[in-house]
Parts: C-alpha cells; sequence; structure tokens
C-alpha cells in the first residue's frame, strides 16, 4: 500500500466489538468499509463477539471508525467496543476469515427476523428462481436464533449445514455485493429445506403442500 500523503502514516488498528453482531450482517459491512477505505486486515467471529484488524492510511482508518458509527446495519448492536494499536503486518487485502468454535461463548444471538421486503417481493415474482420459496432469506432477515446449534454464528454450527448450497447460492454467498453475501441460511428451491405433506402415515407427493394442508383442515 503506498502512501499517498506525506503526513499520512499506516497503521494497524483491532478492535473487539461486542454485541448484536452476528448474523445481521456485521462481517459483510465490515468487509465493505474496509474496502470503501482501502484497508486490509481481517474480520473474525469469536465466541464472544467480533474481532477486526485493520492496515492502511490513518485517515482512511478514521473514516472507516466514522462508517462504523454512522451506517451500522440496521439489526446490529454494539455494546462494547476495544480498540488497539498493534505491530503493522503489511496484510495486502481484506478478507472474512472462517470463525474458530470456543467453549467459552458468550455472545448476544440475533432473533430471528421477518422476511425483509426485498424477499417478499422475490417471494411473490413467478419470475424469481426463489418464488414461493417458504425458506426464503438474506443478510437482513431469516432464521437466526433457531438454527442456531453453536456459536460463532456460522453455516457449519447451524442446522443448514446438512443443506449444501447450489453453485447459483454458493455465488451469492461469495459476492460481497450480493445481497446474500454470507447469509448463513441462504437456500432455494434446489438446494434448501422442503415442506411435504404427510398424511398421517406416510409423505404425499402433494405439488402444493400448504394449499392442500389448508383443504384438509376446512375439511375437517
Ligand atoms: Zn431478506
Ligand atoms: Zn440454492
Amino acid at each position: 500500500m503506498s502512501n499517498l500523503h506525506g503526513t499520512d502514516k499506516i497503521i494497524r488498528r483491532k478492535f473487539y466489538i461486542n454485541g448484536i453482531v452476528q448474523g445481521v450482517g456485521f462481517r459483510p459491512f465490515i468487509y465493505r468499509i474496509a474496502n470503501e477505505n482501502k484497508l486490509a486486515g481481517f474480520v473474525n467471529n469469536d465466541s464472544q463477539g467480533v474481532i477486526i484488524e485493520i492496515e492502511g492510511l490513518s485517515d482512511n482508518i478514521e473514516n472507516f471508525e466514522n462508517l462504523l458509527e454512522s451506517d451500522l446495519p440496521t439489526l446490529a448492536k454494539i455494546d462494547f467496543i476495544n480498540i488497539e494499536d498493534i505491530k503493522i503486518k503489511n496484510d495486502k487485502n481484506f478478507i472474512i476469515k472462517t470463525s474458530q468454535a470456543d467453549k467459552t461463548a458468550n455472545t448476544l444471538i440475533s432473533p430471528d427476523i421477518a422476511t425483509c421486503d426485498k424477499c417478499l417481493k422475490e417471494l411473490f415474482n413467478p419470475d424469481d428462481r426463489r418464488y414461493q420459496y417458504p425458506f426464503i432469506n438474506c443478510t437482513n432477515c431469516g432464521p437466526r436464533y433457531t438454527i442456531i446449534d453453536s456459536i460463532p454464528y456460522d453455516r457449519p454450527f447451524t442446522s443448514m449445514k446438512i443443506f449444501p448450497m447450489c453453485e447459483t447460492c454458493s455465488k451469492e454467498y461469495n459476492d460481497p455485493a450480493d445481497r446474500r453475501f454470507h447469509a448463513q441460511p441462504n437456500a432455494c428451491h434446489d438446494c434448501g429445506p422442503k415442506i411435504y405433506l404427510h398424511d398421517g402415515n406416510s409423505y404425499t407427493n402433494s405439488k402444493n403442500p400448504i394449499g392442500d394442508a389448508i383443504k384438509k383442515l376446512k375439511e375437517g
């Protein structure tokens, strides 16, 4: 990273953040504002919260800190933040690290969040690949608490671990510009959980399980 201003020097700063910071689009948000400010380093969930290390021009780090306050994702909430300057490591880019499991889990978990407006639009759009997919979700909505087996909140620690994402879902999950970037419950008709109608003895091959269930209930 080149030093653009003579007075501006490269520093590295470590943030330790606790609060509602897992499962609410916090890491994708950090990834975005780090890249916007040309900062290298990483963000990582741990069982206590989130750890961020950023390295770059001190002006850019200041910008990052301002955005961290002003642009926080709607569902995120910072209860505690500890900041310290550490030795520079000459990282070349900014990455989201994969979480490490830890037995001393002590972080706040977001509740499940009702389907957001964008997902609702897709849900009722016949041209959308998730048309009428009952488990539609994104970085800003969907199940959280009910699917978490253990923290840190990452797909391998959720009940979604038995549903490997299809290629299209994986692309969304790995694309920082996508609104499903790192959405742990990301799924679709092809790869996610499905709904079946069970008649008490066995599964039926109903094409419209919810509609048929309603009909059967009405019939008594
Ligand atoms: Zn959504
Ligand atoms: Zn899929």
